[in-house]
């Protein structure tokens, strides 16, 4: 059995909604809990969506892994499970992913109860991987070095997967060391300044954590994995204040491109979970380097929790539409 409060899972996707804290606004309303709504009103039209969790701005940390902590430890059964933060820049994604140190996110309290719940048995083997996508690039973050572009390509025939030439996988002994890792690939993630955020991640990060858990009765190790992806913002060309860039500014020029880029992928990342919450034959996973890196991650008999970071400011209204919109699509 499972413990905790996982709600029904609903397919294989669940959403869950974090608020930020700042200025209510009658705008933006909200039943917490599981099954929350959030009612905007946005150009006089009201609008009301339904998820599987919503979170009150003034959530701990705590309580929001307190919800997803049934789903990170049911990696040590085998299971793969993807985390996802989503929203406009400023909403608190990487606040909710990482968190400060005094105060850990998601990824810093996830590592530790996987590695609490292994103990000191020996029993299970952790590798951990760490890239960015920036621009439709794919670079490890831990590799020895600057970091370096990589080649995505398909995997053998029949096998679905996809292969990362040159990808770095580190043996993890212990929690320490993993944090030390940790804070090497943050540390090499590209950040770019906006006119919305001075240190806005342009980039999606990609933690991976694999545990190999030797079992003694079978033959094969039974392999799960948890990825934490911390997604580039969700916000449209326009608001980054790059879509007027004008002829002769290469600066805005290489914005304009950036936030197209991170549109299609967040589009494609989209595609693909609206696609199998369909159970459609065909599901896009090729349509950007984000999704065809989590394939294996998002494939039938996983578990994917997209935690949605919104704002309550009037002036991000459509923002926070949008991305109730995208959520929408794919729970
Ligand atoms: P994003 O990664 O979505 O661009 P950040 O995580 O950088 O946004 O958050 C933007 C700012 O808001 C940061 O200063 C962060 O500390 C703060 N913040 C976000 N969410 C919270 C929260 N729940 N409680 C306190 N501060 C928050
Ligand atoms: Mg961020």
């Amino acid at each position: 059995g499972c413990p905790g409060r996982l709600p029904e899972l609903k397919g294989n996707i669940r959403v869950l909604c974090r608020l930020r804290p700042g200025t209510p606004s009658s705008l933006v309303s909200m039943e917490p809990g599981p099954g929350g709504t959030v009612t905007t009103c946005y150009r006089g039209h009201h609008r009301r969506f339904r998820l599987d969790w919503v979170f009150p701005p003034d959530t701990s940390q705590e309580e929001v892994f307190r919800e997803l902590e049934p789903a990170v430890l049911s990696c040590l059964r085998g299971y793969s499970v993807c985390i996802f933060t989503y929203g406009q820049t400023g909403t608190g994604k990487t606040y909710s992913m990482e968190g400060p140190p005094e105060d850990p996110g998601i990824a810093p309290r996830a590592l530790q109860s996987l590695f609490r719940e292994m103990g000191a048995g020996g029993q299970h083997r952790v590798t951990l991987s760490m890239v960015e996508i920036y621009n439709e690039a794919v670079r490890d973050l831990l590799a020895p070095g600057p970091p370096e572009r990589l080649a995505v390509r398909q995997g053998p025939e029949g096998q679905g997967g996809i292969q990362v030439t040159g990808l770095t996988h580190w043996d993890i002994p212990n929690l320490e060391t993993l944090h030390q890792m940790l804070s090497v690939g943050r540390s090499n993630r590209v950040t770019a300044a906006t006119a919305m955020n001075q240190r806005s991640s342009r980039s999606h990060a990609l933690v991976t954590l694999t545990l190999h858990a030797a079992s003694p009765s079978r033959a094969l190790d039974t392999a799960g994995t948890l990825h934490l992806v911390d997604l580039a913002g969700s916000e449209r060309a326009r608001k980054a204040g790059a879509a007027s860039a004008p002829r002769g500014d290469p600066e805005g020029a290489r914005r304009l491109r950036e936030a197209q880029t991170i549109n299609r992928s967040l589009l494609a990342l989209g595609g693909v979970m609206a696609a199998l919450r369909a159970h459609r034959p065909h599901v896009p996973f090729r349509d950007s380097q984000l999704t065809r890196l989590l394939q294996p991650a998002l494939g039938p008999g996983t578990t994917a929790v997209l935690l949605l970071q919104i704002s309550t400011r009037p002036e991000d209204l459509g923002e926070t539409v949008c991305s109730l919109k995208f959520a929408e699509r794919v729970g």
